[in-house]
């Protein structure tokens, strides 16, 4: 009796004053005066190893939010016997009673008691504001967990012929083995969706973590197990990525990985999986959603301030850490003059850089040093570079926290590293191109880059848009046409990319919990 529903989760607004904001400004109150110990989860135990990492305020680098036991080998190794151990008998249970668990850990998330715990954490330790928050570790994980689970109905819809001498029967089994689930710090609900999308489909899972992510993660879980999650379906092992990225490609009994992070850590593991090769029961299945090189292509005809305000959204919002976020721009030279102007002002007199947890700020610090290393040498490449300019921002400071100033650059040279490799900060760089070189232009956005996640068409032509539209049919797996680059949302636009941005399973679409199927068809004679 599963439902298939087409409604989202409300995105709420959290007024000053407000009934909403006061139970979140209380879990904020909450986490911010206490260090939080977690440990890892194994066969629904408590471990609690002499590993122990600390996880920071980004904004505040000295306040440490939570402290962390990271799984050595031979707790991946329990987890892994645990997982195998279980799954025969979770696959058993009917598909039903385990969506309804899901079904369930949604509608916790959604009440305040968990929502307003999900916010903070979220706001804490990945530096989101409210909004951003908001539209990620509530709304857009509770949407995965209820799509996920509501279609489950199509999963059981097929039946295949039937004939008059066989009963023919075709049913979803999880994969033999386990899964293993590695998430990134950006979306809370990513972690949610990664861990939880296999175990729905009859799979168990180890789940690692990002780092930066701890507390909100394990927030998730605890959520999941309140909903009635059996121990040992999900082992929470956080841990060093490269001990637990050897250790599951080495073990015969790894089924799949699910994996959102950079295009180069899922080379590598596909490597790793390449030189295991023999040991393996059955060939694991890889879903990755990897980088993006995102762009916004403008035409002649587009409307500016739909570009402006999408541009700021998409490059700047989260400081632009979402895969999807806009970093390379195709401007026309009759567009150019004004688009920079404008851009200007609300760069530098709107957009208020400051601890996430203020009402005004629009963005705050990048997730860690390693990240704002990474940002700083890109902005000092254009810097010192002559084809490139540094218009607005370029500023950066970590005394306190790694804080990055939303930068915007215009580069001459189209194919200069700003134009095609991953930043993954608050960082965009436009090429000016001739309104009679469109063509050409296209071309480039599509050439350019080895990715293909996201990208926006802006034309209010509607001729050229669809023409537009189909040269670039492969440069990105999410389009937008006449809209900024991010923002998708769950069941409205399923998201994922081709190319080096990963096998593009869609996640919040309907073919992605099937990658964890493996299908069962009986032939039983009458
Ligand atoms: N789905 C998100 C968006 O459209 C991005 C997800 C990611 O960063 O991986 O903005």
């Amino acid at each position: 009796s599963l439902r298939y529903t087409t409604q989202n989760e409300p995105v709420l607004e959290y007024r000053r004053g407000s009934k909403e904001i006061q139970q979140v400004q209380a879990a904020l109150d909450e986490y911010k005066s206490k260090v939080t110990r977690i440990p890892c989860i194994v066969d629904g135990e408590e471990v609690w190893t002499k590993h122990v990492q600390k996880q920071v305020l980004p904004f505040d680098h000295k306040h440490v939010l939570a402290e962390y036991c990271y799984a050595d080998g031979a707790l991946l190794q329990k987890a892994i016997n645990s997982a195998v151990k279980n799954q025969y008998k979770w696959d058993l249970m009917p598909i039903e009673q385990r969506a309804n668990i899901f079904l369930k850990a949604a509608d916790l998330a959604a009440d305040f008691k968990w929502r307003s715990r999900l916010l903070a954490t979220t706001m804490l330790g990945q530096g989101k504001t409210v909004f951003q928050a908001e539209i990620d570790a509530a709304c857009e994980l509770i949407d995965f967990w209820r799509f996920n689970a509501q279609h489950l109905a199509s999963a059981l819809a097929y039946q295949p012929i039937s004939t008059r001498d066989s009963d023919n029967i075709y049913s979803h089994r999880g994969l033999e083995g386990f899964v293993a689930a590695i998430s990134p710090f950006n979306f809370t609900a990513i972690g949610g969706n990664l861990a939880s999308a296999p175990a729905l489909m009859g799979n168990t899972v180890l789940w690692k973590p990002s780092d930066t992510a701890l507390l909100s993660n394990y927030v998730v879980y605890r959520i999941l197990e309140e909903a009635g999650l059996p121990p040992g379906i999900i082992q929470f092992v956080p841990s060093q990525g490269e001990e637990f990225g050897r250790k599951i490609t080495q073990s015969p009994n790894l089924a799949a990985i699910t994996f959102t992070g950079s295009t180069k850590t899922f080379k590598t593991l596909w490597k790793w999986i390449a030189d295991n090769l023999d040991n393996y029961r059955t060939f694991p299945r890889l879903v990755g959603e990897c980088g993006g090189k995102n762009f916004h292509l403008v035409h002649p005809t587009a409307d500016l301030t739909t570009v402006v305000y999408g541009t700021i959204r998409s490059a700047f919002e989260y400081s632009g850490q979402k895969c999807s976020a806009c970093s390379r721009i195709y401007m026309p030279r009759s567009l150019s003059k004004e688009f920079f102007s404008q851009m200007k002002t609300i760069m530098s007199k709107q957009l208020r850089i400051d601890t996430p947890l203020k009402f005004e700020t629009f963005t705050s610090a990048v997730i860690d040093r390693a990240s704002f290393n990474r940002i700083k040498a890109y902005i000092d490449h254009a810097r010192s570079s002559s084809s490139t300019k540094i218009l607005v921002g370029g500023e950066y400071d970590d005394s306190v926290g790694y804080y990055v100033q939303p930068t915007l650059i215009e580069t001459t040279d189209p194919k200069d590293k700003l134009m095609k490799e991953e930043i993954f900060g608050p960082v965009v760089t436009v090429y000016v191109y001739d309104d009679n070189k469109f063509d050409e232009t296209v071309d480039l956005v599509n050439d350019t880059s080895n990715y293909a996640l996201t990208g926006s068409i802006f034309c209010q032509d509607k001729q050229i848009l669809e023409q537009t539209r189909q040269r670039l049919v492969n440069a990105a797996g999410n389009l937008y046409l006449n809209d900024k680059s991010t923002g998708s949302i769950v069941n409205q636009q399923p998201f994922g990319g081709a190319r080096l941005s990963g096998t593009n399973d869609k996640a919040g679409g309907p073919h992605y919990i099937f990658r964890f199927s493996s299908p069962l068809a009986i032939k039983n004679m009458k």
